[in-house]
């Protein structure tokens, strides 16, 4: 293996700890579950007492993490990454290093609830049952639908799945991984014939070249994108090209960056094919062994290097580059995800990255293949279990009538969907058209993580009947539903997830369970069971739906399909308590889970070869005024915020929505960084924090998905994306919204931090956690009526409270703060301009108190307190300024060097490619997102 690890660090590095009172008030049940189904990997012993270790699986991202959960004898929390587990070997990124912030109770949906009134649990799921079965009997099964989530665990995604595959007899399920990798399942389906990823992990260690393709891996992968900087470490000789339209930290760590046009990539390695025949350096032997369509596809790439230079907006210089590079390196492996997955030629573009592995034979061996990675953390596990509305379970068909009788004959349903159902945006374009009319959304957001969100909220608004089930009482979503059914989170679930490398993973319970929280597979078995298919739901546990599901898999399988646990078809509580992580396959009477497929060809085609799949570049994009809007993420937060904004050591990196705009874009209309601009088009507008910088291209601006309406006051940027999706996969065009972007014309700016939830009704508002309390950014078009009132009003304090004020009219700043027996109640500035006062310090005030009237009014520090600048490292909570600093003076002169002295980047290390930009550039704060609004 080339490269291998960093020593994982010292444990206490890695923990991060809840206070014991985070959930004590929840009113809720002791755990139901019996000590033994604990993993006690450690007791700490002493009167009586002892800690639990738990072994389970971060819920974020697709690389799939394995954690520690400590829980020590006064109920404290602590996490850290698992040393065993083959997906970190102990790292975890600074989201898996913060679970333990978001874990607790507020805002957490407790009870069940019928049009907002507390209900019991027989209530609530006896209406969802009776009305999806009234609307069924009216309306046909096609009139109900689930919409589901990369969230779930495995065991609730089967659930799903069988009850309105198998029982309601429609494919109206389909899930939110359809807006995160649809296209890659739809481009294996295509090419392998099944949905089948062939590699694994080590294969980016062992690699020679790395191409990553439309993957910003440091921020949205970060632990897998440590391994692979620790292999190139290990071995400089290794090559890393990124393709990507935009300039991230990723593309900073790496040697070549292909600053390529949205939707070039079809072009690209089109071009690359026909490079590769015309150089000698198709594999032909494996092309003829193990493939068909080859002529087809070869015919269809585009032969000319000017014809690709322009498709892609790179130079016939750099394209040479990349194809001699990628035609004379074996070993090479091309990653690829949300950047390739969300287009409108998505599938085409995974078709391309694979046509080129297939010919020249890079697949299924060491170091070499294309690989697709995912999302969330759950994604995998839905395409396992049919989540999506065009797969049966087990990675069955729909279209296969064999396929389906086999699933209806296992199950022993009365009916089976014959037909595929309705993907995500089709399935709310359907409730907004009435055909359907009862619809239960499981574990996701789509008012927020939706394309043309506002159609989707509008859509929920007319439904007849929205049930949700869901860990948070009040979000975009939920606020539409009539019944709301509460879920146990993570911490409290108890079931399996699979990870980007077909690893199967437990997520172990390790929290008392709050409230009356059920397990997702529960509550679906229970709306089974009341609509009459008692004995089919009955299980009892989660192991039965794992063990279920794995019979299912084997089931006249003999190798003739990639999906087969049945090695786990008897599995008992034990073995599936202590189930280890394992790679898929592992079918009954294997002695271990296979790491590669295709070592030796044999797919899942008719004739057992690959298939070329002929790929045409997507015609050029009439020229517009518009920009071109990516979306995306940013480091420490997720999805939309209903985890992260709980933390606020996430919340310190990027505490804002904002817009990345050019600097000539911005010159020409009339726009500095911190400036607030309207980013709008006709589905709706969003108004964020500007940030000018040359890592945009001209004429595209990015916007992060994150952002919604409960922390900020208008930053949905789903609003805006069209519902264009990829014809083949279905899944929407997220990268490629067109909007106009102009100066939002503010009269004035404010800044606050409150010790409650600030009270904040402006145009413009972001909301964040600091330690003991909140920070927020404002702004408005029109000056309040009275200064004085509208700090009172943001700051939550009564006409009795004392204001300490100072005012210069002059300058036009207002500063208020209020302090009871020597407690800072919170503070308030406002200013012509946008706010002043150093954000890193203001974010600690809560925590100080040995304040001065003087520093407070000044917003910033006083005497020797240092201002930190923007927060760089979320662990040990280093600021830009502090970096900026230590290499200016000399002190560091590697990511190392500033690690040893300041500590930034030695724990969960996601902010390096921070800081080597720093120490290689010497940046500024205008070159990077994450310095937004630090003046
Ligand atoms: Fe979680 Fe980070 Fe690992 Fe992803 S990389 S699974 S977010 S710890």
């Amino acid at each position: 293996m080339v490269g291998g690890f960093d020593s994982p660090s010292p444990v206490s590095l890695r923990e991060t700890v809840l206070s014991p009172g985070g959930r004590g008030e929840s009113g809720g049940s002791p755990s139901p579950l019996p000590p033994g189904e604990r993993t006690v990997l450690r007791s700490k012993t002493g009167e009586g007492e002892s800690a639990t270790e738990t072994r389970t699986t971060c819920p974020y991202c697709g690389v799939g993490c394995g954690v520690i959960a400590t829980r020590e004898p006064d109920g404290e929390i602590s996490v850290r990454g698992d040393p065993e587990h083959p997906a970190n070997f102990g790292r975890l990124c600074s989201k898996g290093s913060a679970l333990a912030d978001t874990i607790d109770l507020e805002g957490r949906l407790l009870h069940p609830q019928i049009n907002g009134e507390r209900a019991s649990w027989d209530e609530a799921l006896d209406l969802v049952a009776e009305r999806f079965i009234d609307t069924i009997a009216e309306h046909g099964p096609d009139s109900v639908a689930f919409y589901v989530s990369g969230q779930l665990l495995t065991e609730d995604y089967y659930a799903a799945n069988k009850l309105m595959k198998g029982f309601i007899g429609s494919a109206n399920i389909d899930t939110n991984s359809r807006l995160c990798m649809a296209s890659s399942v739809a481009g294996h389906r295509r090419a392998f014939g099944s949905d089948t990823v062939p590699g694994n992990y080590e294969d980016l260690e062992e690699a020679d070249l790395i191409v990553l393709v439309g993957s910003n891996l440091a921020w949205c992968h970060p632990v897998l994108f440590q391994r692979i900087m620790a292999a190139k470490d290990a071995c400089p000789e290794m090559r890393i090209v990124t393709v990507d339209p935009r300039r991230t930290v990723t593309t900073d760590g790496a040697d070549m960056h292909l600053n390529i046009s949205p939707d070039g990539d079809v072009a690209l390695f089109s071009g690359l094919l026909a490079w590769l025949k015309k150089y000698g350096k198709i594999d032909e032997a494996y092309v003829a062994e193990h493939t068909s369509g080859f002529d087809a596809a070869l015919a269809a790439s585009l032969a000319s290097l000017s014809e690709v230079a322009s498709a892609t907006g790179l130079s016939e210089t750099e394209l040479e580059t990349f194809y001699t590079l990628f035609a004379d390196t074996e070993k090479t492996v091309t990653v690829y995800s949300q950047g390739v997955n969300q287009s409108a030629c998505g599938t085409d573009k995974v078709n391309a990255i694979i046509n080129c592995h297939l010919a020249t034979g890079r697949i299924g061996r060491r170091g070499m293949g294309p690989f697709s990675v995912t999302g969330q953390p759950n994604a995998m596990g839905g395409r396992e279990v049919g989540g999506m509305a065009n797969m049966l379970a087990a990675h069955m068909e729909i279209e296969n009538r064999a396929h389906r009788a086999l699933v209806q004959f296992f199950w022993d349903s009365p009916r089976i969907a014959q037909v595929p159902g309705l993907k995500a945006v089709d399935m709310f374009k359907a409730v907004a058209s009435g055909r359907i009319k009862a619809l239960w959304i499981m574990g996701t957001n789509p008012v927020v993580s939706m394309p043309n969100a506002n159609a989707v909220e509008q859509a929920l608004f007319t439904c007849p009947f929205v049930v949700i089930s869901d860990v948070l009482e009040e979000t975009d979503t939920t606020c539409l539903a009539h019944v709301k059914l509460p879920a146990r989170a993570w911490g409290e679930k108890d079931g399996t997830v699979t990870n980007s490398e077909r690893r199967i993973s437990r997520q172990r319970p390790f929290l008392d369970m709050p409230g009356e929280a059920l397990p997702d597979w529960k509550i679906i078995a229970e709306v089974g069971r009341r609509m009459g298919f008692e004995r089919s739901f009955d299980w009892k546990t989660p192991k039965d739906v794992f063990a279920e599901f794995a019979a299912l898999s084997g089931v006249e399988n003999k190798g003739s399909r990639d999906f087969d646990i049945s090695a786990f078809d008897d599995v008992t509580p034990n073995g599936y308590e202590k189930l280890a992580p394992f790679q898929w396959p592992l079918a009954k009477g294997a002695a271990a889970g296979r790491t590669r497929f295709f070592t030796e060809g044999r797919f899942y085609t008719p004739d057992k070869k690959a298939r070329f799949i002929a790929v045409t570049p997507p015609s050029a994009k009439p020229a517009t005024a518009a920009f071109m809007v990516n979306t995306g993420r940013v480091r420490d937060h997720w999805h939309t915020m209903t985890r992260t904004g709980k933390s606020p050591r996430l919340s310190q990196h990027i505490a804002e929505p904002f817009c990345e705009i050019h600097p000539e874009d911005a010159m020409r209309l009339g726009i500095r960084t911190a400036d607030l601009v309207r980013v709008e088009n006709e589905r709706g507008s969003v108004i964020v924090r500007a940030s000018v910088t040359a890592r945009q291209q001209l004429g595209h601006v990015f916007v992060p998905m994150h952002w919604n309406d409960s922390y900020a006051a208008d930053a949905r940027i789903g609003k805006l994306v069209s519902d264009a999706v990829d014809p083949v996969s279905g899944q929407p065009a997220l990268k490629m919204a067109l909007a106009h972007v102009r100066r939002f014309k503010a009269a004035w700016h404010g800044f606050a931090v409150t010790r409650e939830r600030p009270k904040l009704d402006f145009d413009y508002w972001a909301a964040a956690r600091v330690n003991g309390g909140w920070r927020a950014e404002f702004a408005s078009a029109d000056p309040p009526a009275k200064w004085e009132s509208s700090a009172r009003a943001v700051l939550g304090i009564g006409a009795e409270e004392e204001l300490i004020s100072y005012q210069d009219r002059r300058r036009g700043d207002w500063r208020f703060a209020s302090v009871r027996d020597g407690i800072l109640l919170g503070v308030f500035y406002a200013s012509r301009e946008p706010v002043a006062v150093a954000r890193s310090w203001a974010s600690t005030l809560l925590g100080n108190d040995a304040l001065s009237a003087a520093a407070l009014l000044a917003g910033r520090p006083g005497g020797a307190v240092e201002d930190k600048g923007a927060i760089i490292c979320s662990c040990f909570s280093v600021g830009v300024r502090q970096i900026e600093a230590a290499v200016a003076n000399g002190a560091c002169l590697s990511v190392d060097a500033v690690g040893a002295l300041l500590k930034a980047g030695t724990n969960c290390g996601s902010c390096r490619g921070e800081i080597r930009r720093i120490v290689e550039k010497f940046g500024t704060s205008d070159d990077s997102g994450a310095n937004v609004a630090q003046l």
